[in-house]
């Protein structure tokens, strides 16, 4: 599994040592299995079988960003794999030390630096918890409006580098649109700071080409990201729509008039009846869509009317919005057994996104491409609508094979390639918010096309050794 030189580890190991002391750098065989999977399925399942598809060498734990630098200067020297580990709840395999090396554990670097309540950012290090700085924030009557459902484990690096979403984001924006500047450590450079404001005419902005970069360009250390008042209100409704294809048109229109409801979850009928229905506990009718209006109390009813306006006009049926409470309450519920499946089933995201013009034929590609065909090994496909723009939206396609089967991940594999081939050929783009890590990369000539080897460019200009996240990003 590794391709770090044994002769080379001894080496690291003492320059590691000596530049963060003996006590960061762990190399005992039972603290580094837990950085051997994230919670990318095909890595759960062959942890579970006891051989994992990837385990570092070494993992280290920083207390300074000065110290993450010397990490990225020691594996360069000695041309070892360093990867960047957050919260370990990345789902594309990102985070694993697929060629062995070095997994740099960010999480002891967790300084809240500055919260500017005048400008509303706040500077943070990477590997902040996202539910500790919540609190953090909280306490000055603020909120960073990024709410992935994993805010639990992960970090503001991994926010970041995965390029990710939270549950406001059709009010908000995802995690790039609060990224206002960024400091990085890269092999070629040592630490750099990117323009402290995102709009600006001093050339390209460099802060977005480390939103995304997974860890194949450098090492982020701190951010300094916008932030927003707690609302003093936050509203909830709920409809059942006739159709998939009515919900979008009314959420379209109701988007493209300017208004910005803070959720939008559209649950196909399948995704109602297996995924919606079993957390809220009633069994519901239809396209189920739960509604948030938030912001100032009488701009948010304001948006509420106007969006359920749309909604009937689309033939909704408007339900009791205590459904929409309800749903608020226990969002995180689905992430937990029952809900949750656990091995030995398989289990995965179609996570895709595309314009207005074609998501009703990514929706209609998705349910021929999976749906139908392994309705044989009984797989459940629960997808829903989850992130909106005014110009499109993503489909959140969950699919689960209960039962696993005798060659699981043969057919997880073959799930995925059927879904991804069905979504690009529809015009889809094959990631909105989970990151490509391993589970994406082999897609990514086709999802780029010439793009991808600027992409390699970048990379050999910033990583001329090629020691950052090997194997990642299809790079
Ligand atoms: C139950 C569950 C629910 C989830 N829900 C959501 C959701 O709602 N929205 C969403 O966007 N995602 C979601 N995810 C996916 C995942 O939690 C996010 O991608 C999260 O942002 C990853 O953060 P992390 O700190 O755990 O990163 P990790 O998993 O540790 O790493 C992810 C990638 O980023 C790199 N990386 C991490 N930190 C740094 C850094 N400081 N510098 C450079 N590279 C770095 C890693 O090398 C890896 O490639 C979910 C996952 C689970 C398990």
């Amino acid at each position: 599994m590794t391709i770090t030189p044994r002769g080379e580890l001894a080496g690291v190991e003492a320059s590691l040592s000596s530049a963060l002391g003996a006590g960061a750098v762990i190399t005992a065989q039972a603290e580094l299995d837990a950085y051997t999977a994230d919670t990318y399925w095909p890595a759960l399942a062959a942890k579970a079988a006891g051989e994992p598809m990837a385990r570092p060498d070494v993992v280290v734990r920083p207390r300074t960003e000065e110290e993450v630098a010397a990490v990225l200067e020691i594996a360069s020297e000695h041309g070892v794999p360093v990867v960047p580990w957050g919260g370990g709840s990345g789902t594309q395999g990102g985070a694993l030390a697929v060629h062995g090396g070095v997994v740099i554990d960010l999480r002891s670097l967790d300084r809240v630096i500055e919260v500017d309540e005048n400008s509303m950012t706040v500077t943070v290090q990477a590997g902040k918890n996202g539910r500790e700085l919540e609190a953090v924030l909280n306490a000055h009557g603020l909120m960073l409006p990024h709410f992935p459902a994993s805010v639990e484990w992960a970090t503001v690096g991994g926010y970041i580098a995965a390029r990710g979403s939270g549950v406001l984001s059709t009010r908000y924006g995802k995690i790039e649109d609060l990224v206002l500047s960024l400091r990085v450590a890269t092999p070629a450079t040592g630490p750099i700071e990117t323009v402290a404001v995102p709009r600006h005419a001093v050339g390209p902005e460099l802060t977005q080409l480390f939103v995304g970069s997974e860890g194949t360009l450098g090492v982020i250390t701190r951010a300094t990201l916008a932030v927003v008042p707690v609302p003093e209100t936050r509203r909830f409704a709920a409809v059942a729509f006739p159709s998939v294809g009515a919900g979008i048109g009314a959420i379209r229109r109701a988007l493209q008039a300017g208004h910005r409801p803070s959720v939008v979850r559209m649950y196909d009928e399948e995704a109602t009846r297996l995924a919606f229905s079993p957390v809220v506990g009633d069994d519901l009718p239809g396209v189920y869509t739960v509604l948030a209006f938030e912001g100032e109390a009488e701009a948010a009813a304001l948006e509420e009317r106007r969006t359920i306006e749309l909604a009937r006009e689309a033939g909704a049926e408007v339900l009791d919005p205590a459904l929409g409470r309800r749903w608020w309450d226990r969002r995180y519920d689905f992430y937990h057994p029952p809900h949750q499946p656990e091995l030995p089933a398989i289990w995965g995201t179609l996570d895709v996104v595309a314009t207005y013009a074609r998501i009703e034929a990514v929706y209609d590609a998705l349910h021929a491409a999976v749906r139908e065909p392994y309705r044989g090994v009984g797989l459940e496909l629960r997808m829903h609508f989850s992130h909106w723009y005014a110009w499109g939206t993503m489909i959140y396609g969950r699919f689960v094979v209960p039962d696993g089967g005798p060659d699981a991940l043969a057919l997880h594999d073959r799930i995925w390639e059927d879904g991804m081939t069905a979504a690009l050929d529809a015009g889809a783009v094959i990631n909105d918010h989970h990151g490509v890590g391993i589970k994406l990369g082999p897609y990514m000539r086709r999802q780029h096309g010439a793009a991808l080897d600027a992409m390699r460019l970048v990379k050999t200009a910033l990583d001329p050794h090629d020691v950052m996240n090997p194997g990642k990003l299809g790079l």
